[in-house]
């Protein structure tokens, strides 16, 4: 038998389309998934359903598979995140050799894939940590792809993953390698948390039009359409108008039928934590998580609407003005949010020193993956020219964006406000993008309460940085 070229273990909605995808673009593919029979043997499924008539081979046993593998063996994992991850690398380590690669696609925690690539490399095998972006349809039709760990192992890779990417306009595959450790899986992370925002961001604009205009899904969807054709030109606001226009059976929108509850996975929460811990802003992506926190608490949401009781709005605006306004705050809170989320990752990669190419990431999200957008061509730009830009916000054409849309953006955020529409994220935006530019802040008063209490000293602005006073608070002799 022909030797296989890549293990594909995880069958799942993900793993299938992959395995699927590898095999149309001409790989000799294995598969495997764990023995669980509940509801069906997702195996026996998928090799007679699914992949039947394509020249992938199911395998009930890994030693079986891995025996049939070529070498360096590639063995690409695509299961649930956490401990199934180590456990597989477990059982797959004694039938490895020196050399061989295992590749973690799954939403894996950047932490966890710094232990893996250490861990892995006393074995001698290379491990990558590759974000895979796209969800379903991406998997099988082309995913946004960003692998990063041991380096060794991306000759050997390259041209699988780079096959089953997505294709940028202009042809270029959007997957390239990323950095060491657990760089893949970072970035990936980060993507997903702008993608937290962005999400948001769109549900509080889709909001406000529908109460502040009274508008049906239909007229909103026009609205987005019309928006998708111009500089919002994206996959969700695409996906918004087609989810907007969605009815059932009965001729009912089905986004009126679902329950205003939203979930999530983790990756938005970690992004915000690793902010946290990193003492980098990151107010638009940890907004959009807690706003899908207080989502989640439905009942007391009623309660709370109940004992308030507060007075409906019956707002009167002029539809053609509100529109404009809600575009451009549409744009610059998202553009704010993209800065945010690369500022991030410029604080992580000289922390963990991974020397991340920007141009290169925004690059590979250009296509596959769902924070796809027309801003990134322009984000791979500037970076590339000049890749040491400390925020994206300083480009000279953003800067003309962010102006001009800024007096739409305040009168946006301020409306809804006014009509008591909570917008986290609108409002966090336009909160971090005024604290950015404000040169004397606030901090001042700050400063001065922690050294009233605490004697946590200051510096002044009429002596040189880094020389730090306290101030004798109760001594009030010259005081007015
Ligand atoms: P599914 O829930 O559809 O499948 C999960 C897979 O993991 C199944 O094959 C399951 O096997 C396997 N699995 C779970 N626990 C174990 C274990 N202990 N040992 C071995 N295998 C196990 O998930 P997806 O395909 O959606 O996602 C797979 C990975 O890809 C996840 O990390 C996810 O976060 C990530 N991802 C998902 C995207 C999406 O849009 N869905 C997009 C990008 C990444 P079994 O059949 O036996 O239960």
């Amino acid at each position: 038998m022909e030797k296989l070229d890549i293990a594909l273990l995880g069958l799942g909605v993900m793993g299938q389309n992959l395995a699927l995808n590898m095999d149309r673009n001409g790989w000799k593919v294995g598969v495997w998934n764990r023995h669980t029979f509940e509801p069906f043997d997702r195996l026996a499924e998928f090799i007679t359903n699914k992949a039947k008539g394509t020249g992938i081979l199911g395998f009930g046993e890994l030693d079986s598979l891995m025996s049939q593998l070529k070498t360096p063996r590639v063995i690409f994992l695509m299961v649930k995140a956490g401990d199934p991850v180590d456990e597989i690398i477990d059982n797959l380590l004694p039938l490895l050799e020196k050399g061989d690669i295992i590749i973690d696609g799954g939403n894996s925690y950047f932490k966890d894939t710094e232990r893996r690539v250490r861990d892995l490399a006393e074995h001698n095998i290379s491990f990558v940590g590759c974000g895979v972006s796209g969800g379903e349809e991406g998997a099988l039709n082309g995913a946004s792809i960003m692998p990063g760990g041991d380096y060794k192992a991306w000759p050997v890779i390259k041209p699988i993953l780079k096959s089953i990417a997505a294709k940028a306009e202009d042809g270029t595959p959007c997957c390239d390698w990323v950095g060491p450790g657990g760089a893949g899986h970072y970035v990936k992370m980060v993507h997903n948390g702008i993608e937290y925002g962005d999400m948001q961001l769109i549900a509080e604009v889709y909001y406000a039009i529908k109460h502040l205009l009274d508008y049906d899904n239909g007229q909103i969807a026009e609205i987005f359409q019309e928006w998708n054709s111009g500089r919002l030109k994206s996959y969700l606001l695409e996906i918004t108008t087609k989810i907007l226009r969605h009815k059932d059976y009965s001729g009912h929108y089905v986004l009126d039928l679902i329950l205003d509850t939203s979930g999530q996975k983790g990756t938005g929460k970690w992004s915000a934590t690793n902010a946290l811990e990193m003492d980098t802003p990151l107010d638009i992506i940890t907004s959009a998580v807690f706003a899908r926190n207080l989502a989640s608490n439905k009942e007391l949401r009623s309660v709370m609407h109940n004992h308030y009781n507060l007075n409906e709005h019956t707002p009167v605006y002029d539809g053609k003005d509100l529109i404009s306004i809600l575009e451009s705050s549409l744009y610059a809170a998202r553009l704010v949010g993209y800065a945010q989320g690369f500022s991030l990752m410029h604080v992580a990669s000289e922390e963990h020193r991974w020397n991340l190419d920007y141009s290169s990431i925004a690059l590979i999200w250009r296509a596959g993956c769902i924070i796809r957008s027309s801003f990134l061509n322009e984000i791979a730009s500037v970076y590339k020219e000049s890749p040491f830009i400390q925020n994206l916000l300083l480009d000279d054409d953003f800067n003309r964006a962010i102006k001009s849309a800024l007096p739409q953006w305040k009168k946006g955020v301020s409306y809804m406000l006014k009509e008591g529409f909570p917008v986290p994220v609108m409002s966090a935006s336009l909160n971090y993008f005024l604290g950015l530019v404000t040169k004397n802040s606030n901090a001042n008063m700050i400063q001065a309460m922690r050294d009233y209490f605490g004697a946590h000293s200051f510096e002044r602005v009429d002596c040189p940085r880094g020389e730090f006073f306290h101030e004798n608070w109760l001594d009030t002799e010259n005081d007015s």
